[in-house]
């Protein structure tokens, strides 16, 4: 290529004659020729002010047309670029935002967390409290059990010493619970303390719930022996057989009232007045009613296998053979029937059949005291 001016080479089949080829290769030629590149220049002017000279660039159209394309190339890259960091930025503010948002969120539970670790650590506090309490609480429970067996009798301790501890008890108890004052230095605790706390707690209320465990089974073995104890009781002579306390003869020997020999009284005179109820000593069964010359009217009952009580010289019988007393009732009025100078009460126990000392049975003034 020379000036714009494009050399085509002729077809190697072109021959002399073939005049149709030869035409349509001068027509190509003249059509390129059409755009043959007129190379032209351009010329830039600089006016840098009114005083100072005009600066003028002369160049080229191709390079104005490069540097054209060049800058609107530059022009959609700075467009591209702003677009890009517009969204960037929009999408740097969100993530803040959102990160600001959990950051938020975060301190929120962080804070709340802390309110319920607090929350935990003094709910372990007041169950280490609580625990001790039970332990203490306990403590008085089991002496109650042991005072209880003592008091029925289940025990060799005497009775009073029971009732006389419950009371010194009763008194610490409320000395102690007139006291409310508390105070001290301030010492934080620390999670290990608490974790130590926490594991001692756990340790006593197993301990407590062995020793719960314990004492439900002695209870359960203590409630009965006390039930046994009861039917025992009721069953067991312990009741005066009169109002009146006074006693005109006591069990043994002494000088017989009408011959005046020394002659053995197998019972107990109580001088009570004529018609005075005379009580069952304890729960049984009449086993017999009657009236002798020796006894006058007298009842026999019957309290367990080998255990009686008689009472005689009544006025009036109140009662029937074969008949179930409780202790307490009245079974019939005091008289003087039978060989008996005044009105008075005999009563006698027997076991197995033979009188024996009836003031060891002589404890209670009242059914309901025994
Ligand atoms: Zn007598």
């Amino acid at each position: 290529m020379t000036n714009g001016v494009q050399d085509f080479p002729l077809p190697k089949s072109t021959t002399t004659g073939d005049t149709e080829a030869l035409r349509k290769f001068n027509v190509t030629k003249v059509n390129w020729m059409k755009f043959k590149w007129k190379p032209k220049k351009m010329t830039l002017v600089i006016i840098p002010d009114a005083n100072q000279s005009v600066v003028r660039f002369r160049v080229s159209h191709l390079f104005a047309y490069l540097a054209g394309a060049g800058l609107t190339l530059l022009l959609l890259m700075s467009v591209f670029i702003y677009v890009l960091h517009a969204h960037t930025l929009k999408q740097t503010i969100a993530l803040q935002s959102k990160l600001s948002g959990a950051n938020q969120q975060w301190s929120a539970t962080v804070t709340s967390k802390d309110a319920a670790i607090e929350q935990l650590q003094s709910e372990v506090i007041q169950l280490s409290q609580q625990a001790e309490q039970m332990k203490s609480q306990l403590e008085e429970v089991k002496k109650l059990e042991s005072d209880l067996k003592t008091i029925a009798g289940l025990d060799n301790d005497a009775t009073g010493k029971a009732l006389a501890s419950a009371a010194t008890d009763k008194k610490a108890a409320e000395d102690a619970a007139t006291s409310t004052g508390v105070g001290g230095s301030p010492y934080p605790v620390s999670q290990d303390d608490i974790l130590k706390l926490g594991e001692m707690t756990s340790a006593s209320l197993t301990a407590i719930g062995g020793e719960v465990a314990e004492l439900q089974v002695n209870l359960t073995a203590t409630k009965q022996k006390v039930a046994e104890k009861q039917a025992q009781l009721r069953i067991t002579p312990t009741l005066w057989p009169t109002m009146t306390k006074v006693v005109t003869s006591p069990f043994g020997y002494r000088s017989d009232p009408f011959t005046k020999i020394p002659s053995f009284h197998s019972g107990i005179d109580f001088g009570a007045h004529e018609n005075d109820p005379v009580f069952a000593t304890a729960a049984g069964t009449v086993v017999s009613t009657g009236k002798d010359i020796y006894h006058g009217n007298n009842i026999v009952i019957e309290h367990s296998k080998g255990l009686r009580t008689w009472y005689m010289h009544l006025n009036k019988i109140l009662v029937n053979r074969g008949d179930t007393v409780e202790k307490g009732d009245t079974i019939g009025l005091v008289g003087s029937t039978g060989r008996s100078t005044g009105a008075h009460l005999h009563y006698e126990v027997l076991k197995n059949g033979e009188s024996i000392d009836p003031k060891p049975y002589l404890k209670a003034m009242r059914k309901d005291d025994n």
